[in-house]
């Protein structure tokens, strides 16, 4: 991901050559650098604004130490932004509840929820010792609901078999009763996405938040959406109270300033990121290893 930005920034560093210090004057060329490279990896204007003001003030000023050149401070200067807007260090996820813990995925069609559900419940399952059960409450997907299944299968995870007589809330509601009955510690609710937000899906997956009051709500994101990515988080964002982010197919050819803007407009931190359509493909987030990863 933002291989561009990094070739864009090396850039930076020949801008200031031979400059003892980062001025007002100086700095100028290498700051629109940065812009450029972040629009082009399709961070949102708004966020690049916010984000090049924020360099210029750190940077002005600054004395140039030891064997660094002055492109290279400045570097690092946005590196050390770029992982601050990214929330600093890995947020992880909460399970301070009594069991079962309920984590609840809501996006688009396509974002990646059903795949992120099954990921979520192998990490689990091989990193901790907690009892996991999924559920889909897609009624309106038998595709979806059998999707999760076969996962659920193949990763040796229980399910929760879906009615779709009944409505997504109560689904949700009587998976969460088996889980308390059987001593499950997580319980992941897969929900329905729409190919564009609407009220009626909104209004399902509030009504399923309020049912299962789970301790993290997970927007998941497809970072390869760009500045579409935007808009949709920040309708999820003031639809639900969101916990954290699921950034999916970094593997791709993500326009990885996605993960800066949603992290901006939703004031969440992503938790984790999906890098291959496969199962061992979902990793925790790292802010810093993303800067490092965008600066190369
Ligand atoms: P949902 O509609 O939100 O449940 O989305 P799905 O989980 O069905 O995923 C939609 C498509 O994206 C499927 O083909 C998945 O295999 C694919 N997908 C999901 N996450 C990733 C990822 O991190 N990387 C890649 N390459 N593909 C992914």
């Amino acid at each position: 991901m933002l291989d561009a930005l990094t070739q864009r920034l090396s850039s930076v560093v020949k801008t200031l050559r031979g400059h003892a210090r980062l001025t007002e004057d100086n700095i100028q060329e290498a700051l629109r650098e940065v812009r450029l490279a972040l629009l082009d990896a399709d961070a949102g204007l708004p966020v690049v604004k916010d984000f090049v003001a924020r360099v210029k003030e750190k940077a002005l000023g600054q004395e140039v130490v030891g064997s660094l050149t002055p492109g290279q401070a400045l570097i690092g200067v946005v590196h050390s932004e770029l992982v601050a807007l990214m929330g600093g260090t890995n947020a992880a996820l909460d399970f301070a509840t009594q069991p079962p813990a309920v984590f609840l995925l809501a996006g688009l069609q396509g974002a990646g929820k059903t795949t992120s559900a099954g990921k979520l419940a192998r990490l689990l399952t091989k990193t901790t010792k907690k009892k996991i059960l999924l559920v889909s409450t897609d009624v309106y997907r038998p595709a979806a609901i059998e999707q999760l299944a076969t996962l659920a299968k193949n990763l040796e995870v229980d399910l929760f078999p879906s009615d779709t007589s009944q409505k997504p809330v109560a689904i949700a509601e009587a998976a969460l009763d088996w889980a308390r009955k059987h001593y499950y510690d997580v319980l992941i609710v897969d929900t329905a996405g729409r190919l564009a937000i609407d009220e009626a899906m909104m209004a399902e997956v509030k009504a399923i938040h309020a049912g299962v009051k789970p301790i993290e709500t997970l927007f998941v994101v497809d970072s390869m959406q760009g500045q579409d990515a935007v808009n949709v988080a920040r309708a999820f964002a003031e639809a639900l109270p969101l916990t954290g982010i699921v950034l999916t197919k970094l593997d791709g050819d993500a326009r990885g300033g996605a993960a800066l803007s949603v992290r901006q407009v939703t004031g969440k931190p992503i938790k984790f990121v999906g890098v291959s359509e496969k199962m061992d493909g979902f990793e925790a987030f790292h802010p810093e290893r993303m800067a490092s990863r965008i600066l190369g």
